[in-house]
């Protein structure tokens, strides 16, 4: 390794150390060593750390701890005439370094300032690692840019973040050159910043860039069912499936250095657009460790080439920005030139298939005034009916690919799309007005995004827009009786009706045994695939990760175990796990992968059991927050007694059928129970317990798992009436 960037790295390290020590040091001193130390709503501590060493850094005293193994990781620096190997040394003191950093930044949450101002995102909530990172797990994103410092105008920076967003990559931002940081050059250009737009400013604090590797190990511990403490594991998992990179902007000082040397144990290179020494020999990272000196135009392009990522970038031929990355961007009422739907006029959309006669393919028509022929801030009704012809095309798939619509409608930047069916809601920026979007620019997008993501269901797709009252009242009316047929049709399945269920392996690219088994009615933990979806994706993949499995002789009914599944889950399982019942959480259940919207757990005492959602950030009855329940559920493995779910799943007339079913939900939170209110409705009536639902406790009743026997035995829940539950 280059002399001169261990001795900066180690040099580095020593500051930060040095600065973690003084700040812990006043902590103390102004609150005592039980001070409570955190960051915001996680299970997953500091998490660098944890997945480290396993300490579980709660208070101070915990700190002072770590810093003290910190300090022995810190090699001498490199004296001026001897040579000795300095890459070990180096990669240590970068350790270190991001240990001292989460100490620092954790302590910013006690004393201030925090972390989480202005512009600055701070930590990530585990609410956000889990939405953010399926997409790391289902390939919409293929990896994050840690881009440290600021570029040498915010032009520049626009056209790297753009770069970027375009790929799908994740732009974390920290730490600042000459006073300025990137996510500062992005904001003064009015670029829209937030997890929602891939452009994610942790912090302007050299430390913050910490919160990058915090998220990579949490990735690790969450979907890889890396256990706290492996750190060989979590290193090498981060390696070979998070595929980040850290671009260097402008200076790069010893405190730079050491965070640079902190990313490459994770297998994560830096580029850098200034001069200086590189480390090019391949060896922790998959290829070169630091490459330099490269122009601003084709750092990304280098990036992604020294970190191997493979990019596939689709080309829709559309007037502005276009790709998965502007799908969380918002157009606010006052940036908008014209909207459709959304209460201020009728909005539907609608796909159908159609005879091969019928449907004439890449024709776009838009009967009734184009955005040219509106004043900015106008309204205009809007009819999206997309016609297609397929040999293997069947009515199953048109919801499936209908969805799709909201997705697709989002990846051009400055266009903003909600609700589907007859709820759409569209609106066009004055940007992309300006730049030449039209409405039948609608039509392209979905022309070209159908045959990129449908082609071995689709040959054929036409567009048909209205934009007059007329025909979109036409349209809503003929696409009604068929939304309600649709729904009628997919009540009507069950798991009885059906002799295959789907596999789900997406999440093994994360967490590598564990496998959803998708029925009729139980859908992928992560409320994303349902039975349907999987279906028209095997026909679409017929190699991808949604197989069919027969599910053969019934081995055990009221459990939910069928030999055909067993068969595939044992071997999609890579053999750790023997058996699998679809309808029980307390004998040989579910593997968890970190998705779940919601898990359920035993409250001994009521007999009966509680629900929480990933949003629910409070304690709960069980004595644990969500955050801590999914450390121990998640990564692959059966947890009898938990089990990971999707919301949907608790109106299942088959959630936890074995065990009780719904009678056994005794607490869950408010938000979560009107959320879904109506599905859980119309099962209470299936029951016949119409009140039951005023019967499940929630956050406003009881707190605790002695409050929440009172309350049942106060409503006389039926719970208390159902046999033992183990
Ligand atoms: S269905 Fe299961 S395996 Fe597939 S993405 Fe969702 S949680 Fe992951």
């Amino acid at each position: 390794m280059s002399k001169i960037i261990a001795t900066s790295a180690i040099k580095g390290a020593y500051k930060i150390v040095e600065r973690a020590e003084k700040s812990l040091k006043d902590c103390i001193e102004k609150h005592g060593k039980d001070q409570k130390v955190e960051f915001p709503n996680t299970g997953y501590f500091l998490p660098v750390i944890y997945s480290m060493t396993g300490i579980k850094v709660e208070k101070l005293y915990d700190a002072e701890k770590v810093l003290d193994e910190a300090k022995k990781l810190l090699p001498p620096v490199p004296s001026v005439k001897v040579w000795i190997p300095y890459l070990g040394g180096a990669l240590d003191a970068g350790i270190a370094a991001l240990w001292a950093e989460e100490i620092i930044e954790a302590i910013k949450y006690i004393d201030g300032p925090l972390p989480n101002n202005g512009i600055w995102l701070g930590a990530a909530t585990d609410v956000i690692l889990r939405e953010r990172g399926i997409e790391f797990v289902d390939g919409t994103a293929p990896g994050f840019a840690a881009c440290v410092g600021a570029c040498k105008d915010s032009k520049t920076a626009v056209k790297i973040a753009r770069e970027l967003q375009e790929k799908s990559i994740y732009v974390f931002m920290s730490a600042s050159t000459d006073g300025k940081s990137m996510a500062e050059q992005l904001a003064e250009e009015g670029i829209e910043l937030g997890w929602d737009t891939r452009l994610v400013p942790f912090g302007k604090d050299i430390t913050s860039t910490v919160y990058s590797a915090g998220f990579s190990a949490r990735v690790a511990l969450t979907f890889g069912g890396v256990q706290p403490g492996d750190y060989r594991r979590m290193l090498l998992y981060n390696k070979d499936r998070v595929f980040a990179f850290v671009i260097a902007l402008g200076e790069v000082d010893d405190e730079k250095y050491a965070n640079a040397a902190g990313a490459i144990n994770f297998g994560f290179p830096t580029i850098a657009d200034t001069n200086i020494p590189e480390v090019l020999p391949r060896g922790v990272c998959t290829y070169e460790h630091v490459v330099s000196n490269i122009p601003d135009d084709e750092i990304v392009t280098k990036a992604i080439d020294v970190r191997g990522l493979k990019i596939t970038v689709e080309k829709v031929d559309v007037p502005v920005a276009f790709g998965p990355a502007f799908e969380g961007e918002r157009v606010r009422k006052e940036n908008t030139y014209i909207e459709f739907g959304g209460n201020k006029s009728e909005a539907i959309e609608f796909l159908s298939m159609a005879d091969s006669s019928e449907v004439e393919d890449g024709k776009i028509e838009v009967s009734g005034p184009e955005v040219d022929d509106v004043k900015e801030g106008g309204v205009l009704p809007l009819g999206i009916e997309v016609l297609v012809y397929g040999r293997k095309m069947q009515e199953d798939f048109e919801p499936v690919m209908e969805r799709q619509i909201h997705y697709f409608l989002n990846y051009p930047s400055g266009i903003f799309h909600m609700g589907q069916r007859d709820i759409s809601w569209l609106r066009f920026s004055k940007d992309a007005v300006k730049s030449g979007f039209k409405i039948r620019h609608i039509g392209t997008v979905l022309h070209a995004k159908m045959h990129l993501q449908f082609a071995n269901i689709m040959d054929k797709v036409q567009i048909k827009i209205y934009t007059n009252p007329e025909d979109v009242i036409v349209l809503k009316k003929k696409a009604r009786e068929i939304f309600k047929a649709r729904d009628e049709r997919l009540g009507a399945l069950t798991d009885e009706s059906v002799d295959t269920f789907y596999s789900c392996t997406l999440c093994q690219s994360f967490a590598p045994n564990h496998v959803c088994a998708v029925s009729p009615e139980r859908p992928g933990l992560c409320g994303a695939y349902n039975w349907l979806d999987c279906k028209a994706s095997y026909e679409i993949n017929p190699t991808g990760p949604n197989q069919p499995i027969k599910k053969g002789e019934t081995l055990d009914e009221n459990l939910g175990v069928w030999k055909g599944i067993n068969d595939f889950v044992y071997k999609a399982s890579h053999q750790t796990l023997e058996s699998f019942s679809a309808y029980s959480m307390i004998i040989n259940p579910m593997t968890s992968c970190g998705c779940f919207e919601v898990i359920t757990t035993i409250l001994p005492s009521t007999n009966g059991v509680m629900a929480v959602n990933r949003e629910y950030s409070g304690m709960t009855p069980s004595g644990m927050k969500f955050s801590t329940m999914a450390g121990m559920v998640g990564g692959g493995i059966q947890t009898p007694g938990f089990i990971g779910i999707s919301k949907f799943f608790i109106g299942s007339k088959k959630f936890i059928k074995a065990d009780g079913g719904l009678e056994r939900l005794v607490w869950m939170p408010k938000a979560l129970k009107e959320e879904i209110r109506d599905i859980l409705e119309e099962r209470i009536k299936e029951m016949g317990m119409e009140d039951f639902l005023d019967k499940v406790a929630t956050e406003e009743e009881a707190e605790t798992e002695e409050e929440v026997l009172e309350w049942i035995q106060k409503v006389n829940h039926p719970v208390l009436k159902m046999e033992s539950m183990m």
